[in-house]
């Protein structure tokens, strides 16, 4: 479904991703560990092409994305139209919520101004979505009158109701109180029991990790070091740096 190939992005001098492949099959759960600075970020931000990458190619269910027939540059508007045909979603660790729109609003306001949704269908979704993510009594209320974990569990439902095939989630608890890790982590985990969706999760939570993924890619400096069924890799790493860093880790 997602396949990545040689895929570099270059900030000025320095290399982030070197070289990075990937190929994720439909329906399979990675986690995606790696040191701070290793390109986690810039890897999903390129896959989901928030971020334009200097050489190499993605492509979803083959397509090959950010590419116009008639040759031109594609426009930020092209560029959400085409996320949102390639069917990828995005979940950010900093949520980035509209913070002006209500939670229902932060939903229906893209059904609309994105997929076209008329007014009282989007809003029908948004809502049926917040119920899913335990957040009916909240639709109305303001990112900043949400605790952190509520946020985040709007940012998913966000990111679910164009009906995704691909979910990336950027260390989508790293921003929260430990209190409230549990319960996104909860309705990630349903997601994935729910099956039908592909993701790509960036995180910390090696016990999470174990629970969740299939498969477990560790990269560092821009690359796949090591790889693997997810609870073979953080048991018995092969690549000292792995080693490492699941021994700072854990
Ligand atoms: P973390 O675990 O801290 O989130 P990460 O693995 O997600 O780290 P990235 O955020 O992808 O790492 O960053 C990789 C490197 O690229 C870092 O050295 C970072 O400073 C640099 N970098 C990221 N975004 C930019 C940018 N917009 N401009 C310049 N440098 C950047
Ligand atoms: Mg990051």
């Amino acid at each position: 479904t997602v396949q990545v190939k040689g895929l570099s992005k270059r900030y000025g001098e320095q290399t982030v991703l070197d070289g990075f492949d990937l190929t994720v099959r439909f329906g399979e759960v990675i986690a995606l560990l790696g040191p701070s600075g290793s390109g986690k970020s810039t890897l999903l931000r390129c896959i989901n092409h928030l971020e334009q990458s200097d050489s190499g190619e993605i492509r979803i269910a083959g397509k090959r994305l950010g590419f116009r027939v008639d040759g031109r540059p594609m426009t930020q508007g092209d560029l959400a139209n085409e996320r949102a045909s390639a069917g990828v979603g995005m979940v950010f660790q900093h949520f980035n919520l509209f913070s002006h729109l209500t939670a229902c609003e932060n939903i229906a306001g893209p059904l609309r101004w994105v997929h076209g949704m008329a007014p009282a269908d989007a809003e029908r979704r948004a809502r049926e979505l917040l119920e899913r993510v335990g957040l009916s009594h909240r639709a109305d209320a303001l990112p900043r009158h949400l605790s952190g974990g509520q946020q985040q569990r709007v940012a998913i439902a966000r990111a679910l109701a164009p009906n995704p095939r691909v979910l990336l989630l950027d260390e989508p608890t790293s921003a929260l109180d430990p209190e409230l890790v549990g319960e996104v982590l909860d309705v990630i985990q349903r997601l994935v029991d729910e099956g039908g969706l592909t993701m790509i999760i960036s995180t910390h939570q090696l016990r999470f990790a174990d629970q969740v993924a299939d498969r477990v890619v560790f990269m560092s400096g821009g690359a796949v070091v090591e790889q693997g069924p997810a609870h073979e890799v953080l048991t018995r790493p092969r690549h000292p740096l792995t080693a490492r860093f699941l021994s700072v880790m854990g």
